[in-house]
């Protein structure tokens, strides 16, 4: 493959660093959130009145977990429609349960659920820490707050059973009860009470008593690295989906570089909770996106009245979420003619049950983008006779109207604790993002 260019190695490191800091979707939105601010982008509350000028940069995050940025036009959405790039900040791992403190033989362990369709055997023997969001209070138990928490040394794992005293692992295959099999040690058995309250009292310099509740996940510890002859490929947690959040930021702000203001008003939209379906307060299948929009238009005094439908009509929504490269052991669970390659550009996701949102002309408007600043792009079709993932796509399409398309980067070990994919494409996605704000 050709020598990969700086501008796609430091991309590529910038997205390792990015995935590093971001454990969870809390932590995704407050580093978006961070970045955005520096660029100059004003944070509005969605409580408060909003005052929004044409031209000027705004953002907004729900339950600190889902988060939308836009550079508004110089004309109203009615005119010129929304550019919106979607994505999902959430993926899938295991949760603390809400009564974690278990003992059991000699050892100390929390107990987990699981969140989203986690590839189980990949979390066992790894370095796994907690982070997550932490809800005190007061010492008068008046009031909370909420506090962000990143462990940064492992101090949990999930040992696997040996194959001495599991013999048939290599041949039947390793099966993982999720109650039984999946409960992390935390240490020997603790002679303290609320061995996990009084750990997390401690990381967060505050009193146990004060310690209400969590939102806490496992992850693991390892940072990103490059991997490969020519460190072709990047590895590391969570790119499905903080790639996608990565590339849409990184594109709306090379836009925001620009001296012109665009008419049309351009977005990246990131979701938390795709990994279990989007019906959540601020999943894709909430009113996050169609209170934003409803708000934008609000805005542009001299909008005609229809202006919400009239907007909707005039947009595209660009789905942004992970595809599934061909595996070099397994190539039959590819279509032979539709399988997505490693740093071969953005993959056109199609699906005839309407899995993904691209239709026909979706897809070919994209690949003029594609095809205008020379990125390569390519086509994925699931085999016909196995079941298709979705995105968010299908859900903001439907229930927008928006004519909508699903593209994504190529990778292997999706929904693994620790994913690979191709250190080039960073790059060809936010070259194709920025064309699809710029030309679509
Ligand atoms: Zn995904």
């Amino acid at each position: 493959m050709k020598k990969l260019t700086k501008t796609a190695v430091s991309l590529s490191e910038n997205l390792m660093g990015f995935i590093d800091d971001s454990p969870t979707p809390f932590h995704a939105v407050q580093n978006m959130s961070t970045v955005l601010k520096l660029a100059g982008f004003e944070e509005l509350k969605e409580k408060e009145q909003w005052e929004i000028k044409p031209g000027n940069r705004y953002f907004v995050t729900r339950e600190d977990a889902s988060i939308a940025a836009w550079i508004t036009g110089s004309h109203s959405p009615a005119r010129h429609g929304f550019r919106i790039v979607g994505a999902h900040t959430d993926s899938p791992n295991l949760k603390i349960k809400p009564n974690p403190d278990i003992q059991k033989e000699d050892y100390q362990q929390l107990g987990v659920e699981v969140y989203g369709g986690v590839l189980l055997s990949s979390w066992a023997d790894r370095d796994l820490s907690l982070a997550g969001r932490v809800i005190t209070t007061d010492k008068n138990n008046k009031t909370l707050r909420k506090l962000f928490l990143k462990v940064d040394r492992a101090v949990l794992r999930i040992p696997l059973l040996c194959v001495h005293l599991n013999r048939d692992v290599n041949t039947l295959g390793l099966i993982l009860n999720p109650q039984k099999h999946l409960a992390p040690v935390f240490g020997l058995k603790s002679k303290v009470e609320d061995p996990l309250r009084r750990f997390l009292s401690k990381e967060l310099k505050t009193e146990p008593d004060q310690i209400v509740d969590y939102d806490l996940s496992l992850y693991d510890v390892q940072k990103s690295n490059f991997l490969g002859l020519s460190e072709e490929f990047v590895a590391a947690p969570r790119l499905d989906n903080l790639f996608s959040c990565f590339c849409g930021l990184e594109a709306l702000l090379a836009l925001n570089q620009k001296k012109q203001p665009f008419q049309k008003t351009c977005m990246m939209v990131a979701f938390d909770n795709e990994e279990i379906g989007s019906l959540t307060t601020q999943g894709a299948r909430s009113s996050f996106l169609k209170g934003i929009i409803n708000r934008i238009n609000h805005s542009f005094s001299d909008g005609p009245s229809q202006a919400y439908e009239r907007s909707l009509a005039s947009s595209v929504f660009l789905s942004a979420d992970m595809a599934h490269a061909l595996h070099p052991n397994y190539p039959e669970r590819h279509d032979p003619q539709h399988f997505p390659r490693i740093n071969g550009g953005p993959v056109i996701k199609i699906n005839a049950q309407g899995r993904y949102a691209t239709s026909g002309y979706t897809s070919a408007a994209f690949q003029l983008i594609c095809k205008r600043r020379r990125i390569p792009f390519q086509k994925f079709v699931n085999r016909t006779d196995l079941a298709c993932g979705s995105t968010i796509g299908p859900f903001v399409a439907s229930d927008l109207g928006i004519p909508s398309l699903d593209v994504g980067a190529a990778q292997l070990s999706m929904h693994s604790i620790r994913e690979m994919c191709g250190s080039a494409d960073a790059y060809y996605m936010i070259e194709a993002f920025k064309g699809f704000y710029e030309d679509a």
